[in-house]
């Protein structure tokens, strides 16, 4: 009996002891929230997690897609072509017209609505007209629009170059052709639908497709080329 109760009041001691310390936990738990609200939350408590997962950031998001990269494809594919062509340095297509008197006629209405797409290099009749550059002659052909036009490609058969209104071909030019930058290929005139009191040659230039098709391309406006080159 005495074992028990000694054993009853150890416990009745341990129980006592045990609701004390709670209760001053408690208290000092209080005291503890009561001076946390007082004062600002320490830095500590609100360290980002550890860098082995860190939090996402703007840097961890795909980037925003720039203005560039919104642009169609097609007009990235000309700014290429054009950085492409003004490295070959063409020589302008009519003998003794410089590059400051061109006129961007590029994007000019023509009949039926139809888009330019190519430049008008006005001149006199009679006046030579010269390859841009080495190459081919890809087809000579005769139409309503351009009258007498020449169809050529570059050597790597990239692009072509075209030259209407011709008053005529340049005497021994044949399909097939080799042609050297600057050589005379025909003359300045007023075939096709051109008025006959403004000759001029109409020069158009376009990419070729896979199948090298002389009358099919993407037109690329030649006055982008020659503007800001120093000839
Ligand atoms: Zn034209």
């Amino acid at each position: 009996m005495v074992a028990a109760t000694s054993s009853l009041r150890t416990a009745a001691f341990t129980v006592g002891a045990i609701l004390v310390v709670a209760a001053a936990v408690a208290f000092g738990s209080l005291m503890k929230t009561s001076t946390q609200v007082q004062t600002p939350i320490a830095a500590g408590s609100i360290q980002p997690a550890p860098k082995a997962s860190p939090p996402p950031t703007a840097e961890a998001l795909p980037p925003v897609p720039t203005a560039a990269a919104t642009q169609p494809l097609a007009a990235l594919a000309d700014d290429a072509d054009l950085s492409q062509l003004r490295t070959r340095a063409l020589t302008l297509p009519v003998q003794g017209v410089n590059v400051v008197q061109l006129t961007d006629t590029y994007t000019q209405a023509r009949a039926a609505g139809v888009p330019h797409e190519a430049l008008d290099i006005m001149a006199a009749r009679g006046t030579p007209v010269l390859a841009v550059e080495d190459g081919t002659v890809a087809k000579l052909f005769s139409s309503k629009p351009g009258g007498i036009t020449i169809y050529q490609f570059d050597p790597g058969s990239q692009y072509a170059y075209y030259y209407a209104h011709l008053d005529r071909y340049a005497d021994g030019l044949a399909e097939g052709a080799n042609l050297r930058k600057g050589q005379v290929i025909g003359y300045v005139g007023s075939t096709g639908n051109a008025s006959p009191d403004a000759p001029h040659l109409h020069f158009a230039l376009f990419k070729l497709g896979p199948e090298r098709q002389w009358w099919r391309g993407t037109p690329l406006n030649p006055f982008l080329v020659w503007r800001d080159a120093r000839i």
